[in-house]
């Protein structure tokens, strides 16, 4: 499958859902869902919106954290704090903890799923009295090829 089919594929899910929830997919939210599919790794608002003004000449940044805002509220899309920026989720069918791996030379962002790790923290924070809502943990690192690109030039 190539990466066109695979993000029609992940838009017409993401669609879907939309329909299920009553929630409306505009199409500024659609070109940004687009935008962010196309991206590899993770991207911050203003580069999206510079993506969106090919398309749409008269976007301005409320059109691009208004659609952003809208996809994180429906968990296609996860926000990254360490470096203020978005990244696509491809199993947003249901909630879940998320575990980011970023990449500090390329960018790359990795999405992995431990239950365990997540069972500990909820544990760990339920023993202090705190009822965990939303749970991110982002790890920054080197990925696999950027591993290999350092040993190259070493
Ligand atoms: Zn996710
Ligand atoms: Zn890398």
């Amino acid at each position: 499958m190539t990466k066109k089919q695979r993000n029609q594929q992940l838009i017409a899910r993401a669609e879907k859902l939309c329909l299920h929830r009553g929630v409306r997919m505009t199409p500024a939210r659609r070109e940004v869902f687009n935008l962010l599919s196309e991206h590899d790794g993770a991207i911050g608002a203003y580069d999206l919106l510079d993506k969106l003004k090919k398309e749409v000449p008269n976007a301005k940044p409320p059109t691009i954290y208004r659609a952003l805002d809208f996809l994180q509220a429906q968990g296609f899309v996860h926000k990254i704090s360490s470096s203020n920026s978005y990244v696509l989720c491809s199993h947003f069918e249901k909630q879940h903890p998320v575990q980011m791996l970023i990449c500090r030379s390329c960018g790359n962002v990795q999405e992995i799923h431990s239950d365990g790790v997540h069972e500990q923290f909820v544990s760990q924070a339920q023993a202090q009295g705190f009822l965990v809502e939303q749970q991110t943990v982002e790890a920054l690192g080197l990925c696999e090829s950027c591993q290999k690109g350092n040993q190259l030039s070493h």
